[in-house]
């Protein structure tokens, strides 16, 4: 494996070439002193690339977009967006860089960069991206991953040796990600936007290629796409929530036509169960609070089958007729996803719906009224199938309710092994990501390493890891996150 030479990494160029319309050539700025922070090896040689070139000052170089391979064409790619419901026509990469399409044995992987320099889209933005939200982004997404909830995934985060203003200096980064694409609901916005019909089924013929080939069987392609992305996302949401994960800025430039989860800006992992939590500082109305992002997804994929209505059918009664169609499939899909979740979770995935229902609301009820650390709630409810119901008792207020709850379930003998596998024990707590990346800011990888460490095997106890399967201290607190920073 080692030594494979850089000219060697084979750089597809299809979005490029496919849909120049929405891509424009750019090149990343230079980085003065380029240090690379860390590096996902699992994750290079996935994609074939060699980790040992990729620490090498050559592929250092080509983590911040400095070095492009021989025949690949580095874009800003174009894409509109709803945020927080008001539409802008044009945002696109003001910051990012697709560098193209790596050929891997699962398909076609996008490689991209976020923090290298401004594009034609920066607007006001000064293109960069500092090294604290980069290795959040790095964190958050590979915890995802390894909670096996489709995601983009992060292959480095490397210092550029800048400093950059925000509220202080602080160091700049650039994150290298990986993604089965970055096609949005955006991007479709944007297409329909120009009013070329061409450019739209240019981009649908992709991404069906990319994400949904079987539509491409269907009678009608264009509705077997939104069909597609429907079902792929209504998946998702069910997995965030049953995960207790909020997004933060779910506006329509950031939810993806494969299902992947993309963006991690003002994103956080609930402790306490609270369904209105928000943790993102803008976010003041609560629009994209944990209870309501289904709702939001379902209000997004709307702006997705607007888009492609021309496309669905040349009466445009009719288009609208098949997308509502196909838009009322969401909640179904999305609840019998949910609900099937919750079963595993409860230790009981065959319990038939009618008897499960109130076995989870009642359940809920009672983490609510607590309120009981999710993540930890549900890892304890394990010990409980097991015999020992302490750790759970000790977490809820009504005790003589969740005693005859346990009763009640416990009859039903849950399959604690099979929680296990299901109810994670270390997740990214935001103490400890604030903790990791304030290390890592003033040049300390080790407790981001250590997080990493634990996230990245979520589910598997292991001694001298208690502290990362605790809730935050009394005196963390009211969490905020900040996003495009
Ligand atoms: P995000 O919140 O990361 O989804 O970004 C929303 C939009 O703002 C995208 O068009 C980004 O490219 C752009 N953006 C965010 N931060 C910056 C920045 N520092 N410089 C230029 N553009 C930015
Ligand atoms: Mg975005």
């Amino acid at each position: 494996m080692s030594g494979i030479a850089h000219s060697t990494i084979t750089l597809q160029g299809r979005f490029a070439r496919e849909l120049q319309e929405m891509a424009i050539p750019w090149q990343a700025e230079d980085a003065p002193e380029p240090q690379l922070l860390v590096l996902n090896d699992a994750l290079a040689v996935e994609l074939g690339l060699d980790p040992e070139y990729l620490r090498s000052p050559g592929g250092v170089r080509f983590l911040t977009g400095n070095h492009v391979p021989e025949g690949a064409t580095p874009v800003a790619q174009a894409y509109s967006g709803h945020q927080f419901g008001w539409y802008s026509p044009r945002l696109g990469d003001g910051r990012a860089l697709l560098l193209g399409e790596v050929d891997s044995d699962g398909g076609l992987r996008d490689l991209h960069l976020k923090g290298s320099g401004r594009t034609p889209f920066a607007r006001n933005g000064d293109g960069q991206a500092v090294v604290g939200p980069m290795l959040r982004e790095y964190l958050l997404s590979e915890s995802m991953h390894a909670l096996g909830i489709p995601t983009t995934r992060s292959l480095a985060v490397v210092a550029t040796g800048r400093q950059v203003q925000r509220e202080s200096l602080l160091p700049g980064a650039v994150l290298a990600r990986v993604a089965g694409s970055h096609l949005r609901v955006g991007s479709f916005q944007y297409a329909r936007n120009t009013n070329n019909l061409d450019l739209l089924r240019r981009l649908a013929d992709h991404a069906i290629a990319r994400h949904h080939p079987s539509a491409a069987e269907e009678p009608n392609p264009y509705l077997a796409l939104l069909e597609g992305v429907i079902a792929v996302q209504a998946r998702l949401l069910a997995q965030w929530m049953l995960v207790g994960f909020v997004h933060g800025v779910m506006n329509t430039d950031n939810m993806t036509i494969s299902g992947e989860t993309i963006d991690y800006g003002p994103c956080a992992f609930m402790e306490g169960f609270d369904p209105g939590a928000v943790y993102s500082s803008i976010d003041e109305s609560g629009r994209y609070a944990y209870r309501n992002q289904p709702v939001v997804a379902e209000w997004n994929l709307a702006r997705f089958a607007e888009s492609l209505a021309v496309l669905i059918h040349d009466d445009q009664d009719k288009a609208v007729e098949l997308a509502v169609q196909a838009l009322n499939g969401f909640r179904t899909q999305y609840s019998a996803a949910w609900f099937s979740g919750m079963k595993a979770k409860m230790g009981l995935p065959d319990l038939d719906d009618e008897q499960a229902s109130p076995l989870v609301d009642d359940l809920l009820k009672l983490v609510q009224e607590a309120p009981a650390d999710y993540t930890s709630f549900f890892r304890n409810l394990g010990k409980a199938a097991r015999g020992d119901a302490g750790p759970a008792r000790g977490m809820v207020l009504d005790l003589p309710a969740f005693d005859e709850w346990l009763a009640r379930w416990q009859a039903l003998q849950p399959d604690a092994d099979a929680m296990d596998r299901v109810n994670p024990l270390y997740i990214p707590r935001n103490h400890l990501v604030e903790e990791a990346l304030a290390a890592a800011t003033t040049g300390d990888m080790e407790p981001a390493r250590q997080l990493l460490t634990a996230v990245t095997a979520p589910f598997d106890e292991r001694p001298g890891r208690e502290r990362y399967a605790e809730p935050a201290p009394d005196d963390f607190g009211p969490y905020r996150t900040f996003c495009g920073t």
